[in-house]
C-alpha cells in the first residue's frame, strides 16, 4: 500500500511540502483534525508562524495528539515546525510539543531582510542541500539523546531523534526532494 505521510495544513506553506511528498510517490493529505492524523504513516509540520501554530493547536486538541501520534509514528518539522516540536525557547515564552530535546532561539539570524539561501550538509545524504533559511530560528543547543545531523558551514541546522527530524531551513522550496526522501528512508520506513 502507498506510504501515507500527512502535512499540518492548519497554517503555514503545507502546499510544497504536500508537492514534495508527492513526487517522491507517498500520499501526502493535508492534516487538520486529529481523526485524519489517526490515518498516517509519518507528519510533516511546515514552516509557518510558530505562535500560530501552538495556539491552533491547543485550540483543536490537535497539541495533545501530535504528542500521542509521536509515541510510534514519526515527524518531521520544518523552520516554525522545528519551533514547534522543541523542548525550550531561549527567547519567547510559549508552550512547545516537547518533542526532540534542543533549544532554539526564534528569529535567530535576525529579520525578514536577514533571510537567505545556502548549502547544507546533511549527514547520510552524498549531495548538498540547498537550504531556504527564512526568518529562521537557530539551535543554540542539543540535549542528550538528540544527534546532529546537518550544518550549515559548524553550525547545527538539522537534528533528529529516534522519531523526529527537524530543520531550521526550509527543504520544499526546491525541486530538489532529497531531504523529504531521507525522511521517508531514515524514519518512516527503516
Ligand atoms: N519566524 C517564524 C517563527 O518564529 C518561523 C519562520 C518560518 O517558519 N519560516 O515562528
Amino acid at each position: 500500500m502507498k506510504l501515507k505521510i500527512g502535512v499540518l495544513g492548519i497554517q503555514g506553506d503545507f502546499a510544497m511540502h504536500q508537492k514534495s511528498l508527492r513526487k517522491l510517490g507517498v500520499n501526502a493529505p493535508n492534516i487538520r483534525y486529529n481523526e485524519e492524523l489517526a490515518l498516517c504513516d509519518g507528519l510533516v509540520i511546515p514552516g509557518g508562524e510558530s505562535t500560530t501554530f501552538v495556539k491552533l493547536l491547543k485550540k483543536t486538541g490537535m497539541f495533545d495528539a501530535l504528542i500521542e501520534f509521536n509515541e510510534n509514528k514519526p515527524i518531521m518539522g520544518t523552520c516554525a515546525g522545528l519551533i514547534a516540536l522543541s523542548t525550550s525557547l531561549i527567547n519567547h515564552n510559549m508552550e512547545t510539543l516537547g518533542l526532540i530535546d534542543i533549544s532554539v532561539e526564534r528569529n535567530g539570524y535576525g529579520r525578514q531582510v536577514d533571510s537567505f539561501i545556502d548549502d547544507v550538509r546533511v549527514d547520510g545524504i552524498e549531495t548538498l542541500v540547498e537550504g531556504f533559511f527564512i526568518r529562521a530560528p537557530r539551535i543554540r543547543s542539543l540535549g542528550e539523546g538528540t544527534k546532529a545531523i546537518g550544518f550549515h558551514n559548524d553550525e547545527v541546522v538539522m537534528a533528529g531523534n529516534e522519531r523526529i527530524l527537524a530543520m531550521t531551513f526550509h527543504p520544499e522550496l526546491t525541486n530538489d526532494t532529497t531531504v523529504h526522501r531521507f525522511f521517508i528512508d531514515k524514519y518512516v520506513r527503516k
